[in-house]
């Protein structure tokens, strides 16, 4: 199936690691250009001439999402450079611990680091997306639905991410801009090793547990998975999917647990 993105030019939030690098490395399969916004540099480029030595065309900013002006930055250089803008991938995010027991700052601060970039980055991006007709996607997290226990923060930003997907949804119709969220569940990545490792005495047998209750294979989704989710979803192939969450999650949500 042609994808048809080739040439167009798409932001991906976090885009060098994790779910992010699975997107970037998808779209750059198909010939789309990718600039990824990201705070890490090393490993941002080590990716970006990984993928322009096999002839694709990706590209970065390097900066904290939470600074003022950054997403801002990020737009101007994308169009400067590429001159046009046909997607938004938002996807930073970090599952911080911010519980209700830590306490107001830190509640704001989780707010800070998860919520008000993907608002930022969609703003600055829609003159150029009305230009294109282009897409958004939110990546946000099973744990909008489930909760997770002592992440309130992030709990509370997946969840304003979902609303803004259908809220950006309706307002965006005149636009013809599409705008949808992905619901990951259990995806080993750096966010999520660091996660286990930090969050319980014994990571390993809690990884043993978390895999053997998630219903579809006993296994973790891969970023490829949510990435391949992702560049259908950014394609015109999807040209009447607007306003969903999409579960690649291997049933976790939804599915009976009784049945694993
Ligand atoms: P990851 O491995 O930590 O990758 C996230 C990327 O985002 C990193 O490159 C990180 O950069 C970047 N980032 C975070 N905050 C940033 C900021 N303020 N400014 C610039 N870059 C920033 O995480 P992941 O597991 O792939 O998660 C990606 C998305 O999927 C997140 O929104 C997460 O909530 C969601 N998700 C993941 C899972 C899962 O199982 N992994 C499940 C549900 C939802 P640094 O390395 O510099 O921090």
């Amino acid at each position: 199936m042609d994808l048809n993105i080739q040439d167009k030019v798409y932001i991906v939030s976090g885009g060098s690691k994790g779910i992010g690098e699975g997107i970037t490395r998808a779209i750059a399969a198909e010939g789309g250009i990718v600039v990824m916004a990201t705070r890490s540099k090393g490993v941002t480029e080590t990716l970006a001439e990984d993928l322009k030595a096999k002839g694709r065309v990706v590209d970065y900013v390097i900066g904290d999402l939470q600074d003022e002006g950054q997403c801002e930055k990020i737009v101007n250089y994308t169009v400067n450079k590429y001159g046009r803008i046909d997607g938004v991938v938002n996807n930073a995010g970090v599952n911080d611990g911010a519980s209700l027991e830590k306490g107001p700052a830190a509640f704001r601060a989780s707010i800070n680091l998860n919520l008000f970039h993907y608002f930022d980055l969609a703003h600055y991006a829609l003159p150029y997306l009305k230009e294109s007709k282009g897409s958004i996607i939110n990546i946000s997290s099973k744990v909008a639905l489930t909760g997770q226990g002592n992440t309130s923060g992030y709990a509370a930003a997946k969840g304003a991410q979902l609303g803004l997907t259908r809220e950006w949804a309706a307002a965006l119709l005149p636009h013809s801009i599409r705008v949808n969220a992905i619901l990951p569940a259990e995806v080993m990545t750096p966010l999520y090793r660091r996660w286990l490792d930090t969050s319980f005495d014994d990571p390993v047998a809690k990884e043993k547990e978390i895999i053997s209750k998630i219903p579809f294979e006993h296994r973790m989704t891969t970023s490829d998975e949510i990435a391949a989710l992702a560049v259908f979803l950014l394609s015109d192939k999807s040209g009447h999917t607007t306003g969903q969450f999409l579960f690649a999650d291997g049933g976790y949500v939804h599915l009976d647990r009784s049945l694993t």
